[in-house]
């Protein structure tokens, strides 16, 4: 029986499972964490767990807060952020319950944030004639989205496959990632890219360190700092992303910190960054580059945006 083979635990944990277990019933999850389970509440299985879940949550909705304006954000920046609401959920669900249907909440909008934050640096150089290949892109994205479910639900339901398609991900998307950063002059803007990768870096490493040695570790609860790098690292790395799609829009972005701590962009408010834009050369011809001002107004951000696809993503 596929039950908790997975977990830092392994077979002691079904038993603490079978001993505690209160209020969601028995646990249906391939993978049990190291926090005990039901020691806080007899209401959620692994409290801490599920509370620093809460943390993707409360990025994505200052996120959407922030960036809900389409005169001047994207639709798919919006589109990243919901996905990140439903890695929070899930997330929490999954650690509360343990049930296999909520870690797959937990697990399939991991992979689903980093296909949006994938295709959007693939497509960063697109204006209004990268358009038809663009849907293109979301179209591949889309199918390969849909082929990882059906697998990871039904074929290959091991923890390990859907480690290994997120693994290789995100080594695509460093890899991108690394190449924009070359082009980015701006000193904060830079640094969100770094220290989103440094958090990533630890949170990896607390993660192992939580699967390995539980006995010795599980009061430091490292699973749930493990949560809270991955969101702050998220929120970081989608802050660059965004910054550097406004930079090749000629949106002027700028970093700010909220509170002297959290930063967070506002296109319209610096200066232009980084070597001129480039927009790909399409059957023989070049497509007109976007104007770029030392300070766009909102007015003008409305006629930068009016050169970008409206209706697509
Ligand atoms: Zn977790």
């Amino acid at each position: 029986m596929r039950y908790f083979e997975e977990g830092p635990l392994g077979p002691e944990s079904l038993r603490h499972h079978r001993r505690r277990a209160r209020f969601w019933g028995a646990a249906t999850a391939t993978v049990n964490w190291c926090e005990r389970d039901y020691a806080i509440t007899p209401y959620v299985a692994e409290f801490y767990n599920a509370l620093s879940s809460l943390a993707f949550v409360a990025y994505a909705a200052l996120g959407l807060r922030l960036y809900g304006d389409r005169r001047v954000y994207e639709r798919r920046f919006v589109v990243a952020l919901w996905f990140l609401v439903g890695v929070g959920v899930g997330s929490a669900l999954f650690h509360a319950t343990l049930w296999r249907s909520m870690q797959l909440l937990d697990e399939l909008p991991m992979v689903y944030v980093v296909l949006v934050q994938l295709w959007v640096l693939l497509e960063r150089w697109s204006v209004r004639r990268g358009r038809r290949r663009g849907l293109g892109r979301a179209l591949a994205f889309s199918i390969g989205a849909a082929a990882f479910t059906v697998s990871y639900v039904w074929i290959w339901r091991s923890a390990l496959w859907h480690q290994v398609v997120f693994g290789a991900l995100m080594v695509w998307v460093t890899l991108l990632s690394v190449r924009c950063l070359r082009e980015t002059a701006q000193v904060r803007a830079r640094r969100l890219y770094t220290t989103s990768v440094a958090l990533y870096a630890v949170g990896f490493v607390l993660w192992n360190v939580d699967n390995q040695f539980c006995h010795w570790v599980r009061p430091l609860h490292l699973h749930a700092v493990w949560h809270l790098c991955m969101a702050t690292g998220a929120w970081l790395a989608f802050s660059f992303v965004l910054y550097d799609r406004l930079r090749r829009l000629a949106a002027s972005p700028e970093v700010h910190l909220a509170c002297g701590l959290l930063p967070y962009v506002v296109a319209g408010a610096g200066k232009p960054d980084g070597p001129p834009t480039r927009v790909p050369v399409k059957a023989g011809r070049a497509v007109p580059a976007p104007m770029r001002t030392d300070v766009t107004t909102p007015k003008r951000l409305h006629k930068v945006r009016s050169r970008v696809e409206f209706f697509t993503l």
